[in-house]
């Protein structure tokens, strides 16, 4: 590997299955120490295990429940995070729930409310305390996850498609108010059709290998999370 994230601390939300685990592995052949976030301890431990069993930056497991709008424990997390590392260079926003696929006039509110939250209210409590710890960075870059349906909706996606329409609108929001005074950049990523659990879930009479493997789009992530984006700031751009 290139070790074109040498030396650098990333934060990677959703590190326990699928892209944000693909992710977090290729960030760290990369160089990077790695910061694994999600809910599921078993799978964040063997992600943990696999990074350092391959002689890897050794990463550091945060298990924690991005369904929790109390903004004291997100404070709580940058606190430990700034303490334990002094900077943050990168964050990857990638975990999300994919909800119903119905029609919004019977999308119930229940999982409306836990996929805003999940996908867009975490994002905006995770950016907004992280902060001063990014700034700290020489250069830091900020990955928002995004999705076909997040730039042209389609029928049925219900709250899916409207969160991810409003985490472009966070990314440019903070990519225009942060240009030129902070060393922090923002963009998106759709990562398109990718094999995983998600994905399967959302197109179950599909073939699974007419989709790629989430290794097999990385490189666009790394790109933009290596120091060869600098430069690259509210954009909303595609991993296939
Ligand atoms: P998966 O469902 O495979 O993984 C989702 C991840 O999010 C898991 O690691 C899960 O971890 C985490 N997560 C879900 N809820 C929470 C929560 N409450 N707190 C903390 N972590 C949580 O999804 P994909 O890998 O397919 O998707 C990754 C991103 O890519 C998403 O943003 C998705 O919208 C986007 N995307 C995916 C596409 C695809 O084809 N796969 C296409 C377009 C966009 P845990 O359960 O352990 O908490």
């Amino acid at each position: 590997m290139s070790q074109l994230l040498k030396n650098k601390t990333i934060l990677v939300t959703g590190a326990s299955q699928g892209i944000g685990r693909a992710a977090a592995k290729r960030f760290a052949e990369e160089g990077a120490t790695v910061i694994l976030l999600a809910r599921d301890e078993d799978n964040l431990n063997s992600i943990y295990d696999e990074i350092e069993a391959a002689g890897l930056p050794q990463p550091a497991v945060v298990p924690f429940d991005l369904n929790n709008h109390d903004e004291a424990a997100y404070i709580e997390l940058a606190r430990v995070i700034d303490e334990t590392f002094g900077q943050l260079d990168g964050l990857l926003h990638n975990a999300s729930l994919l909800g119903k696929r119905t029609p919004i006039t019977n999308y119930d509110i229940d999982t409306w409310l836990r996929l805003m939250q999940v996908n867009v209210t975490a994002e905006f409590l995770l950016t907004k305390h992280l902060m001063p710890a990014l700034e700290k960075a020489e250069h830091a870059s900020v990955i928002f996850t995004s999705s076909s349906v997040g730039r042209t909706s389609k029928a049925f996606w219900g709250a899916y498609a409207v969160s991810k329409f409003a985490t472009e609108g966070l990314m440019q929001t903070l990519a225009i108010e942060n240009a030129n005074i902070t060393n922090v950049r923002f963009n998106s990523l759709n990562p398109g059709g990718t094999r995983t659990a998600m994905r399967a879930e959302a197109y179950p009479a599909e073939n699974p290998t007419q989709v790629p493997a989430a290794s097999e789009i990385m490189q666009p992530y790394v790109h933009l999370m290596s120091d060869e984006s600098i430069g690259t700031n509210g954009q909303a751009l595609d991993a296939q």
